[in-house]
């Protein structure tokens, strides 16, 4: 092994080990925060209201401003590269193929654990319903198939709407390679500013340590974790479902393709920090497609267009969850689901991952939808608010996960994942990228 790669794996290690020890640092002292603090004033309103969640908002905020110009380049990019389009069409089937296929398969283990182990039966309602849920009006098909086509590019782009920008881009990317010379010159600015986008991601992603080191902290000063100890069946049955959906089936599905699963999930990890701070797909997208791009070797022609895509319209995380608590509620209620209901409950959580983004919080919405489609009462949502939050960050890497697996299968598939980089402990290192970039940028090298 070359020096050089030696030093780049270790500078790689070295930022996910510190993103890790930041965020237990933060889990420490926002539990502490939690036990021994929690009237103290000056620590509520200047440290967890003030200092955290100043910063750790400002961290969020700087990888969503990233998001929309990162998956515009990057699309348009990928869509002029492809030598074929068929494939792009074929690519689009395959992923959605495997969006569905997982998320029917990650919703039925959240329903079958749950149903096996008998979540909520014999739950005292009166004890813990004192929040309160109104269910949001969910978006007729119509309404969700309407608004895929934007009216105004830039609107969709201020307002992050992921699909309306993926479908300009697919237009966009088309009218390029249809004009010839001048759409020519036009793909290479864009690709260009894509290049200088990616060194953007590795900017931030150098701030992420101390971003999730606040998140957390806030987090847990706020949530604290006696919370989960009433709703222990249910938190500890959604993390078993995860967990089985995790190791099970991504490594079921990569085992099929010929690819080592271990290999995924090691190059996933600071990708699953990312995640499971945010608790944001959408959020995540800009470390996702530099983690499958550069780390994976997926082509930015599959991963530019999975990744924004399973960000919007995949959520295995959030299907489990769906699942465990449609159980554990009728449970809680004494309500009997026929296996019809389970059937609507698994249709419905599909459609409502369609059309919902991947924010924090937004599966407690689609569960309204669901809840409202088989009859279930919306207000028993008020019984899992209280362990939402740290739900949400675990199915949120879950979700990311199945993004990313997705992009290296379809890949893999197409021919276009780079064995080599795929297999290479050390491709792909933050900072290793840095030192390039800065080579690139050497007066010498102009
Ligand atoms: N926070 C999740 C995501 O961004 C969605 C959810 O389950 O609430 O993927």
């Amino acid at each position: 092994m070359s020096a050089g790669k030696t030093k780049g794996s270790k500078k790689k290690a070295t930022l996910t080990t510190k993103i890790l020890v930041y965020m237990v640092a933060g889990l420490i002292t926002g539990t502490l925060i939690n036990n021994l603090a929690p009237d103290v004033a000056f620590v509520q309103e200047y440290l967890v209201g003030g200092v955290f969640h100043v910063a750790g908002k400002m961290f969020i905020q700087s990888l969503k401003m990233l998001v929309v110009p990162l998956v515009f380049c990057s699309l348009i990019g990928g869509i002029v590269g492809m030598d074929d389009m068929r494939a792009l069409g074929r690519t689009g089937g395959k992923a959605f193929a495997l969006f569905m296929f997982t998320t029917i398969i990650a919703i039925s283990f959240g329903l079958f654990l749950s149903i096996s182990l008998g979540i909520g039966e014999g739950f005292d309602l009166g004890a813990s319903a004192s929040a309160s849920f109104t269910a949001k009006e969910a978006p007729t098909f119509a309404q969700v198939v309407i608004d895929l086509m934007p009216s105004n590019i830039l609107g969709s782009m201020a307002n992050g709407s992921m699909l309306q920008i993926i479908m300009a881009c697919l237009f966009i990317g088309i009218a390029l390679i249809k004009s010839g010379a001048d759409g020519k010159k036009v793909a290479s600015g864009i690709e260009s500013f894509n290049h200088v986008m990616m060194n953007l991601v590795h900017v931030v992603m150098s701030l992420a340590p101390y971003g999730v080191f606040c998140l957390i902290a806030k987090t847990f000063a706020e949530q604290g974790i006696h919370l989960i100890v009433p709703m222990l069946g249910y938190f500890l049955t959604v993390v078993a479902a995860l967990l089985l959906h995790f190791i099970g089936t991504f490594s079921g599905l990569f085992f099929v393709a010929g690819l080592n699963p271990l290999i995924f999930m090691k190059k996933m990890r600071s990708t699953l920090l990312f995640a499971f701070s945010t608790a944001s797909s959408n959020a995540t997208i800009p470390v996702t497609l530099e983690a499958c791009e550069t780390r994976l070797g997926a082509d930015n022609s599959v991963a530019s267009f999975i990744i924004p895509l399973g960000a919007t319209i995949n959520m295995n995380g959030t299907a489990i969850m769906q699942g465990v608590a449609t159980v554990f509620i009728a449970n809680a209620y004494g309500i009997d689901l026929t296996a019809v209901d389970y059937l609507v409950v698994i249709g419905m959580s599909v459609l409502a991952s369609i059309g919902t983004a991947g924010v924090p919080g937004v599966g407690l919405i689609m569960l309204a939808m669901v809840f409202t489609q088989v009859g279930l009462p919306v207000e028993g949502i008020a019984l899992i608010i209280g362990v939402d939050r740290l739900l949400d960050m675990l199915r949120t890497a879950v979700n990311v996960t199945g993004d990313a697996a997705t992009t290296c299968l379809v890949a893999k598939s197409e021919g276009k994942l780079n064995m080599k980089m795929y297999r290479d402990p050390d491709a792909g290192s933050v900072k290793a990228e840095l030192d390039i970039r800065r080579d690139d940028m050497s007066p010498a090298k102009k």
